[in-house]
């Protein structure tokens, strides 16, 4: 009995061969050339179709080891898609880690720009340290004379200084942290000693604590003796 694989094994082989994809089907073409169709060949002496050479009884094993060619491979199929995936997102945690790290970065260099370009609120005594508190005549960004009052902060306020515009018969008017440092800049550029001395010729009273200068000597100078002394002037 050398009865053929039937038709419909041989649309389902070939369906498979499509299936399992060219290297497969080379492989199992050389496989069924070598165990089947070459030697149904030399028999018969015709056609290398497998429908012309497969034997029936041989057709369910051949179609076996297609489907689990076939599993196979949707098998390292599936694997490499894993991996794929895997790999896509390992990329693209790594970019977005990166593009936060880059978002960090650019938001701390603005940070520390912001906090440069605004200074604070209060002036630290740390920033004037030649600038004693006192009282002090400076030519003001006008260009016209102009009385300050340098107040050093007590208690919750140690460490910061505080800058008073003295307008004759009125109260102190409290400066802006930012027109503070401008004067206090002014007073050290003109010499704290000078500043405070043109305050007291001006307006005959002590330059630093705004006593009335009534003592010759001290008129002359701008300052009263004990407050020379206590500035070391
Ligand atoms: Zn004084």
């Amino acid at each position: 009995m050398n009865r053929l694989v039937t038709p419909k094994q041989l649309t389902f082989i070939h369906n498979l061969l499509d299936q399992v994809g060219p290297e497969t089907r080379q492989t199992a073409k050389a496989w069924l050339d070598a165990n089947y169709t070459s030697q149904r060949e030399q028999a018969y002496g015709h056609g290398n179709k497998l429908g012309d050479l497969l034997p029936r009884d041989k057709a369910s094993e051949v179609i076996e080891r297609l489907l689990a060619a076939k599993a196979n491979k949707a098998h390292e199929e599936a694997e490499e898609r894993a991996e794929q995936e895997l790999n896509d997102s390992r990329e693209m945690q790594a970019r977005e880690a990166a593009e936060e790290e880059r978002r960090m970065e650019h938001k701390l260099a603005q940070q520390a720009e912001a906090e440069a370009a605004e200074l604070p609120r209060y002036i630290s005594t740390d920033e004037y340290p030649d600038v004693p508190a006192g009282r002090y005549a400076v030519d003001n960004a006008d260009g016209r004379l102009g009385f300050y009052h340098v107040q050093h902060g007590k208690r919750k306020w140690t460490g910061k200084v505080f800058v008073k515009h003295h307008v004759a018969g009125q109260e102190d008017q409290r400066m802006s942290a930012a027109a503070g440092r401008t004067i206090l800049a002014r007073i050290q550029a003109d010499g704290p000693e000078a500043a405070s001395a043109r305050y007291g010729h001006e307006l005959g009273h002590c330059g630093l604590c705004g006593r009335e200068l009534t003592n010759e000597d001290s008129r002359a100078r701008g300052i009263g003796p004990v407050c020379a002394d206590k500035a070391g002037w």
